[in-house]
């Protein structure tokens, strides 16, 4: 390993594209690369894995072959490079006839560094050889999993790539992805026919993003409250419909934000010129379905919300990933209600595979168990993908920062059960929960005297508590599934069976505690990877930078990221040694825009005063990623499995092990508190009464033994989940 001082290519890192370090896993994966190794690089977004094939190709004779599925993505990477100096190009069906007729020369002359081109393009007639002519000596599959059905963007050209290396032997393949699973890595191995590659696998933990749920109450509102708290960031609100997209992006017009609706109902002129809008900074805030992704290298989101529910935690983590690629904080907001649950389990009543409904239900229910857990989510999200995030907080997070209180709810839920109870059975209709909340409030609205609800026992039963405080309660017994919403314009409230339980039986109800605030402002979150400056001055520099991307008819964000802005706003550089020390700050921006920028800076510091910032804290080091050994390694892939809403026996079917051995890595997984389980799934109460007697007796080291004391009650597989729950946490 080469020690960071002598590493040789620092200097190649800073003077082309400005950074000082490399981030994790960067340094291995381009050592492998130079080294002539095949590899697969795993990492989550915005972890910087453009520069592992990018600085290797400045480092190497030759051309570098990227592969790239969308236009878009091709002419940002491009446009990038070339405002860093870097000779790069592009060849797709965007181009002229005569542009790419320049290009090709270009290429044979030996001008470029970099070629992009998508796996078509690549695979067609007489292609190979024309890359053999150009000197092509490494190749880099970005967004690789598009080569896997698995994948969520499956791209059946990129099945062909194979083929290439047969046309060009002894060149290495680097292939890129940020999917975690472990199907898609080994579709993408399988499928590359790479021989014996070195993987890379990143921890995919995103320490600048916080997360935070808060219950849906009326999305709209919610949103554009949300984003009036951060009028001067960019933000992606995700919905499931179209309609939802405009009329979200409806009000936020209303609302004075300049926002753009994305979703496949848009003529595709329309759809693009939305999208470039937002990549330019000219709209601020994109209201998209799901269709809105891939496409997007744009870094500088500071939000994603989701008005509605994802419909599975792999896509929730896809779609927040797309917040703060800068490494800047950035915030992602659930909006959640237990209807979306229910509304999304409905659409699979048009599905008839029902094995396909069954997997897709599950993963629907742990979705929803994310949104109403009251662990810390970032704990959630990783161990979703199997990774243990060590200790139980990470302080950038809803429940974290504003841990909730769990009460005694079931006095007042009982009112609030009741009272649908009587609404029903005195009219023989639903009503909404406000219209509850008035009858327990003892309100007198024309509906309550029209319908007589003043003449139920329950009628101002709760005068002494608030009514927003009811509707906050009303909502969590929706979310518990003790009250039921009808679909409609008009919704409507019934007891579930659940419910019906509960009223009949007292059973106890214990809730936690809303935090007061309805969403979390900035100031109250984590801010892992914020960078002090003076914000006045940043804003100017901020226009500086969107006048000059203009000209040159580039994102703003190729010009100069925002977290390099945010460090002129801090050190104010006035020479070009000190320009040059801004990371992102390269010799050709230094030469482009040195100039430019420090005037700005000169003609701020002239009428404000200079600010002092305390120094950045040095990145938190990051969790160690999975795989730390070969046993937990496949514990950690039957857990991530297991998330994803597979059966222990569908597990075991795909992995060609064992039910048993499945069994034990669950075990094994809630023994470390990677899983939350809970032991009545397994063995009954009374059964663990008599398993805890014979512990007593004979310990917990021989299950043979306990099997027995038990008169063989219970099969290994029960008495491994006991063992496991009795050291769960020691
Ligand atoms: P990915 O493809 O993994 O999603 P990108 O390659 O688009 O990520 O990089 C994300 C951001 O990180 C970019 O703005 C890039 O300039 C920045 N970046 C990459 N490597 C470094 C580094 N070593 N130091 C600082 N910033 C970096
Ligand atoms: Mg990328
Ligand atoms: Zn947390």
């Amino acid at each position: 390993m080469v020690s960071p001082m002598t590493d040789p290519l620092l200097p190649l890192l800073k003077q082309t594209f400005g950074y000082d370090s490399f981030r994790p896993l960067q340094r291995e994966i381009i050592a492998a690369s130079l080294a002539g190794r095949d590899a697969v690089a795993i990492l989550p977004t915005g972890a910087g894995k453009s520069l592992c094939f990018q600085l290797p190709a400045l480092a190497r004779p030759g051309v570098t072959l990227v592969i790239s599925p969308l236009i878009a993505l091709m002419k940002d990477q491009v446009d990038a490079l070339t405002a860093s100096g870097v000779a790069a190009t592009f060849l797709n069906s965007s181009l002229a006839a005569s542009e790419v007729q320049q290009r090709r020369s270009g290429l044979e002359n030996g001008q470029y560094k970099l070629l992009y081109a998508a796996p078509e393009r690549v695979m067609a007639q007489g292609f190979a050889e024309d890359l053999l002519r150009w000197n092509v000596t490494a190749i880099a599959v970005d967004e690789a999993h598009c080569i896997s059905e698995w994948g969520h963007d499956f791209r059946p050209e990129y099945r062909q790539l194979a083929q290439l290396r047969a046309k060009l032997p002894g060149v290495p393949i680097l292939a890129l992805t940020a999917t975690a699973t472990e199907q898609v890595r080994g579709d993408i191995i399988r499928q590359l026919e790479l021989p014996a590659p070195e993987v890379f696998l990143a921890s995919f933990n995103r320490p600048n993003l916080s997360y935070s749920v808060v219950p849906k109450d009326q999305a709209a509102r919610q949103v554009v409250e949300f984003s009036r708290e951060r009028r001067q960031d960019a933000g992606i609100v995700y919905v499931q419909s179209r309609k939802s997209a405009e009329s979200l992006a409806a009000a936020l017009v209303a609302d004075g934000v300049k926002a753009v609706a994305y979703h496949a109902g848009l003529q595709p002129e329309q759809r693009s010129a939305n999208q470039e809008a937002f990549l330019r900074d000219e709209a601020r805030v994109v209201c998209a379905t799901i269709a809105f992704g891939m496409g997007i290298n744009k870094p500088d989101v500071r939000y994603v919300v989701h008005a509605d529910l994802p419909k599975n935690i792999e896509g929730y983590y896809q779609e927040t990933g797309r917040a703060g690629r800068d490494g800047l904080p950035a915030d992602c907001l659930l909006l959640y209600s237990r209807g979306d649950l229910v509304r999304n389990l409905k659409f699979l009543d048009d599905i008839s595979d029902a094995k396909a409904v069954e997997v897709a239900a599950r993963q629907m229910r742990r979705m929803a168990d994310f949104a109403e857990g009251d662990a810390c989510r970032r704990v959630a999200l990783l161990g979703y993908f199997g990774e243990l995030w060590p200790g139980d907080s990470c302080g950038g997070c809803d429940i974290c920062l504003q841990p909730r209180e769990t009460w005694d709810a079931t006095t007042p839920a009982q009112k609030v059960l009741s009272c649908v109870f009587r609404i029903q059975q005195k009219s023989g209709f639903g009503t909404g929960l406000q219209h509850v909340v008035e009858v327990l409030a003892g309100a007198n609205t024309e509906r309550i005297r029209r319908w007589q609800h003043d003449q139920l026992s329950t009628y101002g039963v709760g005068k002494d508590t608030p009514r927003d405080e009811w509707m906050a309660l009303g909502r969590q017994l929706i979310r518990l599934g003790l009250l039921d919403v009808s679909d409609g314009t008009f919704p409507t409230l019934a007891l579930t069976n659940q419910g019906l339980a509960a009223l009949k039986e007292r059973t106890p109800i214990l809730l936690t505690r809303a935090p007061v605030v309805a969403s979390p402002s900035p100031a109250k979150l984590a801010r892992a990877g914020s960078i002090a400056c003076d914000e006045g001055l940043f804003a100017e520099l901020r226009s500086l930078r969107k006048r000059l991307a203009d000209e040159k008819g580039v994102p703003p964000y190729v010009v100069f990221g925002d977290a390099s802005l945010r460090h002129m706003g801090r050190s104010y550089p006035q020479t070009d040694a000190a320009f040059l020390d801004i990371p992102g700050v390269g010799i050709q921006k230094l030469a482009d825009y040195g100039q430019l920028f420090m005037a700005e800076i000169a003609a701020w510091l002239s009428t404000h005063e200079r600010q002092a910032f305390a120094e950045l804290a040095a990145p938190a080091a990051p969790p160690k990623a999975k795989k730390q050994g070969a046993d937990s390694g496949t514990a950690q892939e039957t857990l991530r499995l297991y998330r994803q809403g597979l059966s222990p026996d569908e597990i075991a079917a795909q992995r060609g092990l064992v039910v048993a051995t499945i069994h034990s890595h669950l075990a094994q997984s809630i023994a470390s508190g990677a899983l939350q389980a809970d032991p009545r799934d397994y063995y009954s109460a009374e059964d663990e009464q008599l398993l805890r007697q014979a512990v007593a007796e004979h310990g917990l080291a021989s299950l043979g033994k306990l099997k027995e004391a038990l008169d063989h009650r219970l099969d290994y597989v029960a008495l491994h989940y006991f063992r496991a729950f009795e050291n769960r946490g020691g």
